[in-house]
């Protein structure tokens, strides 16, 4: 396990998926009844955007450091408002809210939260980040193994946000035999999938896969900032969504033309599709 987010916090993707996340758990919070969010590869929870790992890369320069809020439609801001008022201090290279510290500044008191990370920095990190936040368990388990162990909630609501490295090359086969047998569990939940797209071919595996599992809900969500070049830096990262929540697809529908625009400018682009 080599890999470290650190290195990429902020940048285009992170944007894009943590911006979606708001979106879910913002309607997640419409109704009084506690849910419970399980992030299944949740990373370090927040990242220094001065430190070393993020200043070498400057991948952030390209995310959340572009970001202009003032110069989108007034709809799309909007949208982009519970993201950023965790996130906004980052524009300037401040601390970056990985998935564990947005949803713990969205997520009220009732609210259940449980983070797996295996890492052992990594880990450490996500302890520090979640502090004495009673709310919240960091477990260190595989994050597949977590996500059988831990479903269905008491709560019976909720989130799994299932965001890997890809490090190994089977991932996104592990990650559909993961997702098929989650689903058979709890069907009701809110699965948000993340991966990254260097060909057309992962994200359409997945789809083809949820659709001839009978998976007839679902949602796929892609962002790219430039056009793809086979051996280049990632430039485009997709994320399924099964069981959406019904004003999902409208709100990606306005949301992510204008990110796309701010992050890359005029070679950006979008999908939004139901599978
Ligand atoms: N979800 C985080 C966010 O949005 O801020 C980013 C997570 S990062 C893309 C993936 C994380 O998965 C890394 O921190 C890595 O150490 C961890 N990881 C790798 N293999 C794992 C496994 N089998 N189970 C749980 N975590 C794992």
């Amino acid at each position: 396990m080599n890999y470290d987010h650190a290195f990429h916090a902020g940048n285009f993707a992170d944007v894009f998926k943590h911006a979606i996340l708001a979106r879910v758990i913002d309607y997640l919070k419409r109704k009084p009844a506690p849910f419970r969010i399980i992030d299944t590869h949740a990373g370090s929870g927040a990242y220094e955007l001065s430190a070393d790992a993020a200043t070498r890369t400057g991948e952030w320069r390209g995310g959340i450091g572009a970001l202009d809020p003032e110069a989108m439609p007034a709809e799309a801001r909007a949208l982009l408002a519970p993201y950023l008022a965790v996130a906004d201090t980052a524009r300037a290279g401040g601390r970056y809210p990985g998935s564990p510290a947005l949803a713990l500044a969205l997520a009220r008191p009732l609210d259940r939260l449980l983070f797996c990370e295996l890492h052992p920095a990594a880990l450490a990190r996500l302890r520090a980040a979640v502090g004495r936040d009673r709310r919240a368990k960091v477990i260190d388990i595989d994050g597949y193994t977590g996500l059988n162990a831990f479903i269905p909630p008491v709560e019976r609501r909720g989130l799994v946000l299932v965001d890997p490295p890809f490090e190994v090359p089977d991932e996104l086969e592990r990650l559909t035999a993961a997702l098929l047998a989650a689903h058979a569990k709890w069907r009701e939940g809110i699965y948000m999938i993340w991966y990254p797209i260097k060909d057309r071919r992962g994200g359409e595996r997945l789809a083809a896969a949820l659709a001839a599992a009978g998976v007839a809900d679902a949602l796929r969500l892609e962002l790219s900032v430039a056009p793809p070049a086979p051996d280049g830096p990632l430039v485009a990262s997709g994320l399924v969504i099964v069981n959406p929540p019904y004003v999902l697809e409208a709100e990606a529908a306005c949301l992510l033309p204008a990110l796309a625009r701010q992050l890359g400018g005029g070679d950006g682009a979008v999908v939004v599709q139901r599978i």
